[in-house]
This record gives C-alpha cells, sequence and structure tokens, in this order.
C-alpha cells in the first residue's frame, strides 16, 4: 500500500491548489480526479479573476477584498494566462443610480491593494467606442472599471503541473470509492476508470475537494453520517457563446431589470461569452446542461443593451456549471455567499478530513494556503516552503513575462509560425512553448496538423506533461479550441491520441 502525507480528492481547482500548496511544503502528496482535471465546475466559470463588485451589496467586504488581493497575487505569478480587462458599465435610467454605482466602484478601487490595474473612469458613450455597439442614444454614461480574466481550467491544469513538478502523483481517471479512518491514517480505495481496478492508498490527511459532489462524497465514501441541515447550496450558471458582438478588446456588465448582473466577454477569436445564470440545482452535477429558457433569459437581458439583437438561434454553444456555494440559508440563490468555508473533522483518535465548501476560482491559492494551515498540526514539517510561498512562486511558464511580450520572442525565434498561433501559444504555455516548438524550423517540424493551428508537437506535449487523454481534454480544458473542430475533426483527434497513448508492442 502507498502511503502519503495527504490525499486529495477532487481535481477542480481547489483540489489542484491545495496539492500544489502541500507538495511545495514537502509534503508526499496523492490527488485523485474521477474524470479529467477541471472536468467538473472549473471550467464552467465566467473565468473572472476579480473582487466581485456586486458582492458589495451584501456588505461581504472581507471577500471582496481577499479576491481583489488574490487577483494582484495571480497577476504575479500567471501573467500568461492572467489578462487585465477593463469592464464597461452602462448607467441604466430606473435602475441602481449613479452615485451608488460610484460609491461601488470607488471602494472597489480601494480595498483591495490594487497596484497594477488602472482605476475606475467615467465614460462619455456617447463619443467612446465602448457605446458604439449599444443601443444609440439609450445609454448615454458609464464606466469603465478594472479586473482580469483567465482560461478556468488552465489554471487548475498548471496547479496540478506545479504539484506533480514537485512531487505530488497526480491520477486522473481515478475514483475514490471508499475511504476509512484506521490507526490513525485514512485507508482509500480508488477505482481506475478504464480498467475499474481496484487500489488502496493510505493518507495521514484527507481533503474532500470534490466541488458540488462534497455532500455525496462525505455520505457515500466517507461514511459520514450526515447533519441536520445542508452545507452545500448547488447553484446552477449558464452561459452563451454567440457570434462577436463588439471587437474593441474590454468587456461589458450590464444591470438586468431583475437586479442580477451579466457579463458580456470577449471569447475565442471572434465570438461572445455571455453569462450568467443563477439557479438553485439538485440532481447529478455531471449531467447539468443549459434549458431553453435560460438561454432566452441571456439573450433577453443583452438585447436590452446591445442595438444588435441577440436570438438563441445565434447561439453557437452553451453550457451550464454548478455552483458548490456553502450555505448560509438566505433565500435568495443570487444572494447565497461567495465565500468558502473549510470544515475540519478531526477527532482525538483518528486521521482528519477537512471538507472544501463554496471559493472561487479566484480565491483558490488563498482557499489552499488555509487550508494547508487547518491540516498543518496533524501533518509532518518537512521544512521545505514555508506557508505562503504559492504567492510567489510563478505557476508552470509564468517566470518570464506577459503573453504579449512572450508572443514577441517566439517571432524572433520561430518566423515560421503565423501571429495567431504564436499569440495562442504564448498566452496558453507561456514559457514552456518553448519545449512544444524546440528545434522546429518549419511548420512541418511540427507535425501532423489538426486544424485551428494544433499541432501534433502540442497535443503530444499535452499528453506527455499535461495528463490530457482524450480530444475533449484538449479541446475544451488545455486550450479552448472546440469551437473550431468539427465533430469529425474531434474523433480523428481522439483516434490519434488512443493510438499515441497505446503501448508500444516489441516488433
Ligand atoms: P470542481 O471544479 O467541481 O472540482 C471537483 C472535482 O471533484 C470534479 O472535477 C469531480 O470530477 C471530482 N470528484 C467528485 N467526486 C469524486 C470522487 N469520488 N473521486 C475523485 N474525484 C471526484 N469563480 C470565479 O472566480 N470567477 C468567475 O468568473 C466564476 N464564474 C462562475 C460562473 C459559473 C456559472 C459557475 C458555476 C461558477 C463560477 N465561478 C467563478 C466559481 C468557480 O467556478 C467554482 O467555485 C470552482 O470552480 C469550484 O471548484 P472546485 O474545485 O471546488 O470544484
Amino acid at each position: 500500500m502507498t502511503r502519503f502525507d495527504l490525499a486529495v480528492i477532487g481535481g477542480g481547482i481547489n483540489g489542484c491548489g491545495i496539492a500544489r500548496d502541500a507538495a511545495g511544503r514537502g509534503l508526499a502528496v496523492c490527488l485523485c480526479e474521477m474524470d479529467d482535471l477541471a472536468s467538473g465546475t472549473s471550467s464552467r466559470s465566467t473565468g473572472l479573476i476579480h473582487g466581485g463588485l456586486r458582492y458589495l451589496e451584501y456588505y461581504d467586504f472581507r471577500l471582496v477584498r481577499e479576491s481583489l488581493r488574490e487577483r494582484e497575487v495571480l497577476l504575479g505569478i500567471a501573467p500568461h494566462v492572467v489578462q487585465p480587462l477593463r469592464i464597461v458599465l452602462p448607467y441604466r435610467r430606473g435602475l441602481r443610480p449613479a452615485w451608488l454605482l460610484r460609491l461601488g466602484l470607488f471602494i472597489y478601487d480601494h480595498i483591495g491593494g490594487r497596484k497594477r490595474l488602472p482605476p475606475t473612469r467615467m465614460l462619455d458613450l456617447a463619443r467612446d467606442p465602448a457605446g458604439i455597439p449599444l443601443k444609440p442614444r439609450k445609454f448615454r454614461t458609464g464606466f469603465a472599471f478594472s479586473d482580469c480574466r483567465a482560461d478556468d481550467a488552465r489554471l487548475v491544469v498548471l496547479n496540478a503541473r506545479d504539484a506533480a513538478d514537485r512531487g505530488a502523483a497526480i491520477r486522473t481517471r481515478t475514483k475514490v470509492v471508499m475511504a476509512r479512518r484506521h490507526d490513525r491514517h485514512w485507508e482509500i480505495t480508488v477505482e481506475d476508470q478504464a480498467s475499474r481496478r481496484r487500489d488502496i492508498i493510505a493518507a495521514r490527511a484527507l481533503v474532500n475537494a470534490t466541488g458540488p459532489w462534497v455532500e455525496e462524497t462525505l455520505a457515500s465514501c466517507l461514511g459520514v453520517q450526515p447533519p441536520a441541515h445542508r452545507r452545500a447550496r448547488l447553484v446552477k450558471g449558464i452561459h452563451i457563446v454567440v457570434p462577436q458582438l463588439f471587437d474593441h478588446g474590454g468587456a461589458y456588465m450590464f444591470q438586468n431589470s431583475d437586479g442580477r448582473f451579466i457579463f458580456a466577454l470577449p471569447h475565442e477569436g471572434a465570438h461572445t461569452l455571455i453569462g450568467t445564470t443563477e439557479r438553485d440545482f439538485s440532481g447529478n452535477p455531471a449531467e447539468v446542461a443549459a434549458a431553453a429558457e435560460e438561454i432566452q433569459y441571456l439573450c433577453d437581458a443583452v438585447s436590452e443593451y446591445f442595438a444588435q439583437r441577440v436570438c438563441a438561434t445565434d447561439v453557437v454553444r452553451s453550457y451550464a456549471g454548478v455552483r458548490p456555494l456553502y450555505d448560509d440559508r438566505v433565500g435568495d440563490a443570487a444572494a447565497a455567499t461567495r465565500d468558502y468555508v473549510l470544515e475540519l473533522d478531526a477527532p482525538p483518535e483518528g486521521a482528519p478530513l477537512l471538507s472544501v465548501f463554496g471559493g472561487k476560482i479566484t480565491t483558490h491559492r488563498r482557499l489552499a494556503e488555509v487550508a494547508l494551515d487547518r491540516l498543518a498540526p496533524f501533518l509532518p514539517s518537512p521544512n521545505r516552503h514555508r506557508a505562503g510561498w504559492t504567492a510567489f512562486a510563478t505557476l508552470p511558464g509564468g517566470a518570464a513575462c506577459e503573453a504579449a511580450a512572450l508572443a514577441q520572442k517566439l517571432a524572433s525565434d520561430y518566423p515560421f509560425l503565423e501571429p495567431s498561433h504564436r499569440g495562442r501559444l504564448a498566452a496558453t504555455y507561456g514559457e514552456r512553448a518553448q519545449r512544444i516548438l524546440a528545434g522546429a524550423r518549419t511548420t512541418a517540424d511540427l507535425g501532423r496538423a489538426f486544424g485551428a493551428t494544433l499541432t501534433e508537437a502540442e497535443v503530444r506535449y499535452l499528453m506527455a506533461e499535461e495528463f490530457a487523454r482524450t480530444a475533449a481534454d484538449v479541446l475544451w480544458r488545455r486550450t479552448k479550441l472546440g469551437l473550431a473542430f468539427s465533430d469529425n475533426d474531434a474523433a480523428a483527434l481522439d483516434r490519434f491520441m488512443a493510438v499515441a497513448s497505446a503501448p508500444q508492442t516489441a516488433r
């Protein structure tokens, strides 16, 4: 039986963040993910690395401050995948008054130690380029404020890669089916989802970071009696992707007439991403999907603002996710806290279990730090990195510089690459793009071309270094190239990956 200090169940942003922090502190770590990394909620977010302006309305100052601080930290440790974003908030008569928006944005600019991003500016939408896509004469003023965005699934994979670089075992397609306390350890039964082979590992401490599955894991895998009240509140949110509605590089945050906010963001070249919704959810999180009325709701909401009406027939893709929120028993799903709660169960004679409720992509690093601090009394202290090290150590590929500067360097080192190709590689892999391109002098040197600038060299890198096994892993979670791939092209990629991963037989 292989023994670890810490076992983590769940390869979403929180599980991978915790595995990374623990491995860097010198602990022996094993992370098990039943599907692909980020296949749960962590690839279905809006992708904002933000303080959450709207949480100020719920007086959630602690969360906003911490999230804004994390925004700065993530910009520093992952400058290739976290990009500054200007968001335009048009003033709309009859909804929140302009003075309230101004006050909220003033607080937002000042409570989180903003250093790298520009402050809020008032806009004359009759003259500013951000006014052009909007309904003429309806929105005269607005505010442009700063936040950031990132590819959510890439942040997950980079955390997992870094954890593995620091010694963690990352086991994807491996489900934890049972865990029991035994002699101050956990004995954990894991099942390979391809072969159905079972194996037992031991760990001194266990983390349940299974997101929307957190309560199911407690009840069915860990045999923990459910308490009288639920602690997880599952709230579904959907997004739609439509052909590009604006091209000035910024984004919009629209006030909807029901009091909610809707975002419209630039997305994968010539598209716009619109989201999101908030509805209580029950059922299997793996089967969540956008309903027709939710798609219509988003189309109607943004059509209040854009000159061009958005219809359900314009939607080229929709996706849904389930927020695993901590249940603070407020009535409205939109008002439920986005803060995280870590529940530690450490009986005097037994090994500790830490369960994660809530959290955001934005706060994952800090959540991991708090989780490890809570578990520290139960774990050895091998004295490698100290608590807090993740605030300064760059994620894989992030050491050199921002994506734009790196794309320029790739242009001089690999002049045969198309600008869109080198820009994508820089923003996806940072300086590790060099590992994909090493030695290439022509496009042909990168091997088979699968379409949309995806080459064999990149796919082989993703299989060897980033735990990718299927076309869906590559097209929707390691990259977001899926929109540019037909079903046939994706099937061809799947076939290639199956052959490439098959064990070589001796001739
Ligand atoms: P998950 O990502 O769901 O990971 C849990 C993992 O556990 C899954 O991969 C699952 O397969 C695995 N698992 C479950 N059971 C087992 C088992 N028995 N064995 C092994 N593995 C198991 N946050 C932001 O910061 N910014 C945003 O803009 C933002 N927008 C959002 C928009 C929407 C619509 C939604 C739904 C969320 C948004 N969030 C945002 C929140 C954020 O996405 C989530 O808080 C975060 O992804 C949760 O991560 P997690 O690791 O807890 O859960």
